[in-house]
């Protein structure tokens, strides 16, 4: 076993904030890209997941406790009533730091259930209260439209909801939107969905590994490797990092690490699940529609979202 693959263990608790200057190092331990992508597996439509993007962001904010929240709800638990073997709405509560009362619900599918090798695939599909990122602070208490931030990674995990129910999976796969990623504004108050499951997830049929997808849908894609990825989840870097490569998107994944951000995989490898962070942090010109009210379906592509949904596919279908 090389070295990195030691790394991914998780020993004490990460210095999030910090800057990694890392390089990774792609091992030669599993499926060679070489061979190319795995024959028969099924195809992904970014157009597909484009229209998912467009109808979520027509809910309206979807910030917990609003109706736009309780509209995408009820829609994704009646989508994947009829697409997934097993689904479980699991409500929770949390008191943000400003009294708020959150009612928040993340949703699970489970493909493949009795498998018990399984991943998981996560995304937020809450969106954030305030554009607290506008250069104009007029802006600032709009709630972002979330078509990159929140609805992107929630269109590739709806769109392949729909491919594993028609095609089984060689393993076993837990889709998961988690809520109250984006309410803010400080840390207390953000990553509650993924705690929550993080905190929850019991050992039968635990994940092990997770993806998560965040902000995956920009028209000029760049996915170089998150920095705590990289040092706690390198086993499963390796694996996206090389699905992408199998199907000649190098030039979009980078294997340079680029930068440390605290999102939803961190409860996830606190709780010994090794999760990688697919993640582009350059949305727009400096990344300068992230948390604004930029972040608009015309900022979103249905080819980037297609590429996202190819890998994740391949990911998978190549047997995870
Ligand atoms: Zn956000």
């Amino acid at each position: 076993m090389p070295d990195w693959v030691e790394k991914c263990v998780p020993r004490g608790r990460p210095p999030w904030r910090s800057f990694l200057p890392l390089v990774l190092v792609m091992a030669a331990c599993s499926a060679d890209p070489a061979i190319g992508p795995t024959p028969g597996r099924p195809v992904f439509d970014g157009e597909v997941a484009m229209e998912l993007v467009q109808r979520q962001v027509a809910f309206g904010p979807r910030v917990p406790g609003t109706d736009g929240h309780a509209r995408q709800l009820a829609w994704m638990l009646a989508r994947l009533d009829s697409l997934a073997p097993v689904m479980v709405a699991d409500t929770f509560d949390h008191v943000a730091v400003s009294g708020d009362s959150l009612r928040l619900v993340n949703v699970l599918a489970r493909y493949n259930p009795d498998a018990s090798r399984r991943i998981v695939l996560l995304a937020h599909w809450d969106t954030r209260p305030r554009s607290d990122e506008a250069l104009d602070v007029a802006l600032h208490d709009i709630p972002v439209p979330g078509a990159n931030d929140g609805a992107s990674g929630t269109a590739v995990l709806l769109t392949l909801s729909s491919i594993l129910s028609e095609n089984p999976p060689p393993l076993g796969v837990d889709l998961l939107w988690v809520d109250g990623e984006d309410y803010g504004p400080g840390v207390e108050d953000m990553l509650l969905g993924a705690r929550h499951y993080a905190a929850t997830v019991a050992d039968d049929g635990r994940p092990v590994y997770g993806l998560l997808l965040d902000m995956v849908g920009d028209a000029d894609p760049s996915f170089p490797v998150e920095g705590i990825s990289a040092q706690y989840a390198n086993v499963v870097v390796q694996k996206v990092w090389r699905a992408a490569e199998r199907l000649g998107y190098r030039a979009f994944f980078p294997t340079a690490v680029g930068r440390t951000l605290t999102d939803d995989h961190v409860p996830l490898i606190e709780a010994g699940i090794p999760t990688a962070n697919l993640v582009d942090f350059t949305y727009g010109p400096g990344n300068s529609y992230w948390h604004t009210p930029q972040d608009v379906p015309e900022n979103v592509s249905a080819t980037t979202l297609g590429m996202v949904g190819e890998v994740v596919t391949e990911l998978i279908y190549s047997g995870g």
